[in-house]
């Protein structure tokens, strides 16, 4: 739709259109609020969009169907060791509460499809109440030839979430392949085969991309035909600047539409979803520890800058987690605008993490949040000497397993490697010394370093960091591996080194909030007529990161519960079963 605010008074604004904002439209809509959902870019999605999709709901019916076995309990007693008690257990029990219900309502009334993970573990299994599977959804396949021409507006899938960069597969075929279990191959078949087949519809689309969207795209794709069932409008180009207030309680925004400042009416609220600010370098220094580069994000380039968290300091919110991210190392692709996420490669066998003294400094298996963290650390234990860290590996490692964009040598040998990737992705050299002094990396440091890790590789205990010593270590590793999946020699010229940095998938921090969603006010009372999900929140998962799906499921759920509030407080409920065809 055209950006043109002027007819859109409402009873509810949500600001962006990430997964909280999207499925936020459909829980207000079905209870009978006019809504409108603005986005400032020319896309709708953000980095939701781009994500793997994954929702984090404990005691969720799909793992229950299957047989597996959950609490209310035991995912309380996770979270709250989790959060180290730092968040208001008033959230934490509304979370458990709604979250399972939240799901539900979008499988009945949208075309929004989950399935369990089974096999993906929480993300500190160690923990009282964890589980070793079971809490992680997957989004199902969507055809987003459904979606007709609004199919041009949804921001495309990273490459890295796509199978060769343009198949799409959910987050259990892809692990189907990196664990090789039964039937993995063929599996892979069918989906490039399905895909080439489909060639005439990706003719006349004139796209290379596959008709079915995958991980974040999926949900998207599922939420945005949802709400076009339901004639939700949403405005694209449309950028939020500052709320209209009236009687102290938010009645509106201003926003900028083409070059042209309007207003628009929210009769009973705003929903800000607007993302975090992690692609504002000013807010980046001012936050967030140092050093922080905008660059070393792999959220979509110049969206989610914060403006609703400046203006909602203006009128006085409380904030909390802003020095916080959700930390990911990242690496650089020469022509890529966002960096990529390294989520897994790391933890393959026979890679090594090592700062610029060539040590070890941290579980390379560890999840993303922590290994961001460590690099953090590290750099602050070593006078700021840590940034770029290093993953290094051997031939036999570049054989078998990708490492971000380059694909095992097995399908991808160098000589098919772009050359602007070389000494800027990676660097290569034949024996150790000579890739220290490339990459100017103390080289008895590195050596010493991998003479160790090999023997640990060997006997199977990383006596250093207990690599590969818990079931969440052991999903990424390869079971053919023996005896530890997580630990494999590195001993093979040639050798490799990968740069990689303190990067993130969205800031972690934001406008605190009650366990109503509602923004908090500094004197401790709440702003009226404003609630806030999604990483415009601080998060309810505090300073960890539990399990796969931990900031979508929040999002998702908390808007499902300022719904619900403020459907209550209009004496409306959100109860329709919307037709779907
Ligand atoms: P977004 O989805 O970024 O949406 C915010 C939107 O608001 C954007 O479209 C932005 O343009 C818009 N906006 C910003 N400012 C304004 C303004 N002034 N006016 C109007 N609109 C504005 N998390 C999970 O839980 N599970 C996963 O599987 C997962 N996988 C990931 C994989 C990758 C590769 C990445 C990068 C991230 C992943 N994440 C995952 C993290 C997750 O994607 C984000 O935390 C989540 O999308 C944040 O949702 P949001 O709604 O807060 O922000």
């Amino acid at each position: 739709m055209s950006a043109d605010a002027t007819n859109h008074n409402c009873d509810l604004l949500i600001i962006g259109s990430g997964a909280g904002a999207l499925a936020s439209a459909i829980f207000a809509a079905d209870t009978g609020l006019s809504v409108l959902v603005i986005e400032k870019s020319d896309r709708y999605g953000g980095t939701s969009a781009m994500s793997g999709g994954g929702i984090w709901i404990p005691n969720n019916d799909y793992f229950k169907a299957k047989g597996g076995k959950d609490s209310h309990e035991q995912a309380l007693a996770y979270l709250k060791a989790a959060t180290h008690n730092r968040v208001d257990e008033k959230k934490l029990l509304a979370y458990l509460d709604y979250a399972p219900q939240m799901i539900r309502y979008l499988e009945q009334n949208s075309r929004v499809r989950y399935a369990v993970a089974e096999k993906y573990p929480d993300y500190y299994p160690d923990l009282p109440g964890a589980l070793a599977g079971g809490r992680t959804l997957d989004p199902e396949l969507y055809d987003t030839s459904e979606l007709g021409d609004e199919l041009d507006n949804l921001r495309p899938a990273s490459a890295t979430t796509l199978f060769m960069g343009k198949i799409a597969w959910t987050a259990r075929h892809a692990h189907q392949v990196l664990a090789k279990t039964f039937g993995w191959r063929l599996m892979l078949l069918w989906l490039v085969l399905r895909y080439q087949l489909d060639f005439r519809w990706r003719k006349k689309r004139g796209t290379k991309r596959d008709r079915r969207a995958a991980l974040g795209n999926s949900l998207i794709a599922a939420l945005r035909k949802s709400m076009m069932d339901r004639n939700i409008p949403l405005l694209l180009n449309t950028d939020f600047s500052d709320f209209l207030v009236q009687d102290k309680r938010v009645v509106g925004v201003r926003v900028e539409c083409d070059g042209e400042q309007q207003t628009i009416q929210a009769k009973h609220g705003v929903i800000v979803a607007a993302g975090g600010f992690e692609q504002n370098q000013a807010l980046r220094e001012k936050y967030l520890p140092k050093p922080t580069k905008v660059e070393w994000s792999a959220t979509p380039p110049g969206q989610n800058t914060g403006a609703a968290l400046v203006a909602a300091q203006k009128l006085g919110a409380a904030t909390d987690l802003l020095d916080w991210a959700w930390w990911s190392p990242t690496l650089k692709v020469v022509g890529e605008q966002a960096a990529r996420a390294l989520f897994v490669e790391r933890a393959f066998p026979g890679a090594i993490m090592v700062n610029h003294a060539g040590q070890r400094f941290t579980n390379e298996s560890e999840p993303y949040l922590e290994c961001g963290e460590a690099i953090y650390r590290d750099n602050a234990n070593n006078d700021g000497q840590s940034i770029p860290a290093w993953v290094v590996f051997d031939s036999r490692f570049r054989f078998r397993y990708a490492m971000g964009p380059m694909m095992p040598a097995q399908i991808m040998p160098d000589s098919r490697l772009p050359k602007s990737w070389h000494k800027t992705l990676f660097f290569k050299a034949q024996t150790l010394p000579d890739l220290a002094a490339q990459i100017n990396v103390d080289s008895s440091g590195l050596q010493t370093s991998i003479k160790r890790f090999n023997s640990f590789a060997d006997s199977g205990t990383d006596a250093d960091y207990q690599r590969g010593a818990n079931v969440f270590d052991r999903y990424y590793g390869d079971s053919n591996v023996k005896p530890n999946p997580c630990l494999a020699t590195i001993a093979k010229a040639p050798f490799y080194a990968v740069p990689i940095y303190p990067g993130d998938i969205g800031t972690k921090g934001g406008l605190l909030t009650n366990e109503h969603a509602q923004v908090m006010s500094d004197n401790g009372g709440v702003i009226e007529g404003l609630y806030a999900i999604g990483n415009s929140s601080a998060s309810v998962m505090g300073t960890s990161y539990p399990g796969a799906g931990a900031t979508l499921g929040p999002a998702m759920t908390f808007g499902y519960i300022a719904v619900q509030h403020l459907a209550k407080q209009l004496g409306n409920a959100v109860e329709s079963s919307h037709d779907i065809h």
